[in-house]
């Protein structure tokens, strides 16, 4: 799914609760979907996919992420909507967060319980992160 045009919140939440209908959930049965919106305003999704060996199971977050270097090449992120089928809000874990950073993300949206979209900067949920600065040497 490609796209250059600016979407809104809801849009992109909307996106993101499609593509969670694909997730493969076996194990935990908590689907989840997440749209991104890359630094030159491509559009990438990805669902959650778990395995048998379960720390082997790739988040919603992550998987859209790698799709979208593997894809666009792309290395920063504008923002990123979240949707759990079961749970609203549903945040990013720790290590999808992490990832993020790498990326540069700037937004975070969720759905919030009222069902309205939610949106932090990402060092509200990220604060004193460690980075890729981090290792420059001077
Ligand atoms: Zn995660």
């Amino acid at each position: 799914m490609t796209s250059t045009t600016l979407m809104s919140d809801t849009a992109l939440l909307d996106a993101a609760r499609e593509v969670a209908h694909r997730a493969y959930v076996p194990y935990s049965h908590f689907p989840v979907g997440a749209a991104l919106i890359d630094g030159e305003g491509h559009l990438v999704t990805g669902c959650n996919v778990e395995n048998a060996a379960y720390g082997e199971t790739i988040c919603a977050e992550r998987n859209a992420i790698t799709t979208m270097v593997a894809q666009y090449g792309a290395q920063r992120i504008s923002a990123i909507a979240v949707i759990g089928l079961k749970a609203a809000p549903c945040w990013p874990c720790g290590a999808c967060r992490q990832v993020l950073r790498e990326f540069q993300c700037e937004r975070v949206i969720v759905e919030g319980p009222d069902g309205e979209p939610l949106s932090l900067p990402f060092e509200k949920i990220l604060p004193y992160s460690f980075g890729p600065e981090a290792l420059d040497e001077e």
